[in-house]
């Protein structure tokens, strides 16, 4: 049986991976010169960077199993460390406790909150767990912070704020309470369902080193294929499955008895087919809107990191949302930080090198030099900075927001991608866990859905 899978980023890849262990030969078609999608390695003078920090954490069950499969192994190309807070108002780290009570223990032992929200956010969370993690499909994150008395507090501030930015992208006027609810019970909430599920994993690696390049190698050892540099220009009909077009002066045609489309949603659209079958999922894309990430690093000397592995720092601009830093020693850039800011804000009008300096200036009081605990007496120069925007990152996870009500719209063609992994927010583990369901609708079998 033929199989096309169009698209080569995380979820296009774990498609193809199922497909080939299932002995099938699938060949995934990419319009890039690299597999990786929103998640890849980049070449920035001579460093291996990545095109947008990410952040991966023990919850992504999936991805993990994969990169075990694909030889990427987890234990050396991911780092793990016990969930914690460095931010300039609240440190918080959970102590180790049986699930669930080192999240609220960790909530209670907290620096920085007062006692008053810190039991208004156990019983925050106790109420979220009482209604199953869920929440009204119209409530914003922010309505659940006015409803819980938390607003305005330091947890909404260093906590939830940074929390459901990092995982919604979506401001959280905005962003969809039961998305950001659904979040918190695979993370805080999974207890003894996934140990770890908190834990954050920072790559030790670029992006591609730690799941593309090895999914591509294997696919093809599997008799598949990773083509790149091949755009689907469009998917009709054909007499026996689907034709694809592709792009480019030779007006190349493959034929395939399945298709899964696997890219992002501000391209599925143009490629679905012209068929009534796929109106329903074109009239949903028509409503979607999507959030920029910016990564900006800073270039300093090889002997100077942070304090911790990550660390939340007030945003460049004044009514910035707080920003991550990672120290990307371990993944090999010695000296250099990744600062994440996620969703739109004010942020976007800074010049880039006041943008490096302001963040530089917030992060100051985290550096230190090699071996050393005491911050650094000095400002250290900064040899040099490089922003990378992402301008449509992600969906936005608004409340209210729709997603595809099936995945298989026609006989052999599946749609695959981190936006058809409903109820989760635009993440690798959604992409991951959307492609293996693909695969599974290709195949003929069984897999849970959302
Ligand atoms: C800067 C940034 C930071 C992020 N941080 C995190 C994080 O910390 N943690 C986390 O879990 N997630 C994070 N995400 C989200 C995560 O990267 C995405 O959810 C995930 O990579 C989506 O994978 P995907 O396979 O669904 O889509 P994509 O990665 O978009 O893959 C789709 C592929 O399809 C290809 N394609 C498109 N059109 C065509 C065509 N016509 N023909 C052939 N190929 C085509 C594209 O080139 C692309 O390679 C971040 C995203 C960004 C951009």
């Amino acid at each position: 049986m033929s199989v096309a899978v169009i698209g080569a980023g995380w979820a296009g890849l774990a498609c193809a991976i199922d497909l080939a262990a299932a002995g099938l030969r699938p060949l995934v078609l990419e319009a890039a010169r690299q597999p990786g999608g929103r998640a890849r390695g980049v070449a920035v003078d001579g460093q291996r960077l990545d095109n947008g920090q990410h952040l991966l954490i023990g919850a992504y069950t999936d991805t993990l199993a994969l990169m075990r499969q694909v030889g990427a192994d987890p234990d050396a190309l991911l780092t793990r460390h016990r969930l914690f807070v460095a931010s300039p108002e609240l440190r918080l780290a959970l102590p180790p406790l049986p699930p669930p009570l080192d999240v609220a223990a960790g909530l209670l032992l907290a620096r920085g909150a007062g006692w008053g929200e810190k039991f208004r956010a156990v019983r925050a969370m106790k109420a979220l767990e009482a209604a199953g993690w869920s929440a009204p499909p119209e409530q914003t994150v922010a309505d659940w912070l006015a409803a819980t008395g938390l607003a305005g507090g330091v947890l909404a501030r260093r906590l939830y704020a940074p929390l459901c930015l990092a995982a919604l992208n979506t401001p959280l006027e905005a962003a969809s309470m039961a998305v950001f609810a659904r979040v918190l019970w695979d993370s805080l909430g999974a207890g003894a369902r996934v140990p770890g599920a908190t834990d954050y994993l920072v790559a030790a690696a670029d992006l591609s080193a730690v799941f593309p390049d090895p999914a591509a190698t294997w696919i093809a050892a599997r008799g598949g294929a990773v083509r790149t540099s091949a755009r689907v220009k469009s998917l009709v009909p054909a007499v026996a499955g689907w034709s694809i077009e592709l792009d480019g002066a030779a007006q190349e045609t493959i034929e395939a008895r399945q298709v899964v489309l696997a890219v992002a949603p501000q391209h599925a659209a143009a490629l679905l087919p012209d068929i009534p079958a796929a109106q329903a999922t074109r009239d949903l894309l028509a409503g979607y809107r999507y959030e920029p990430i910016a990564t900006v690093y800073l270039g300093l000397s090889p002997g100077i990191g942070l304090a911790r592995p990550i660390v939340q720092i007030d945003g460049p601009a004044p009514d910035d949302s707080p920003a991550w830093v990672f120290d990307r020693g371990a993944a090999g850039n010695p000296g250099v930080l990744a600062c994440v800011i996620s969703a739109r804000g004010p942020w976007q009008a800074l010049p880039e090198a006041e943008l490096a300096r302001r963040l530089l200036a917030h992060v100051r009081p985290y550096l230190r030099a090699a071996g050393q605990k005491a911050p650094l007496r000095d400002a250290p120069p900064l040899a040099w900075h490089k922003r990378i925007v992402e301008a449509r990152a992600t969906f936005a996870a608004s409340a209210g927001l729709g997603r595809p009500a099936a995945i298989t719209l026609a006989p052999g063609l599946h749609l695959a991608g981190d936006w058809t992994w409903a109820p989760w927010p635009a993440t690798l583990e959604g992409a991951v866990r959307s492609g293996r369901r693909a695969a599974a609708a290709v195949l003929g079998t069984a897999r849970e859905n959302g």
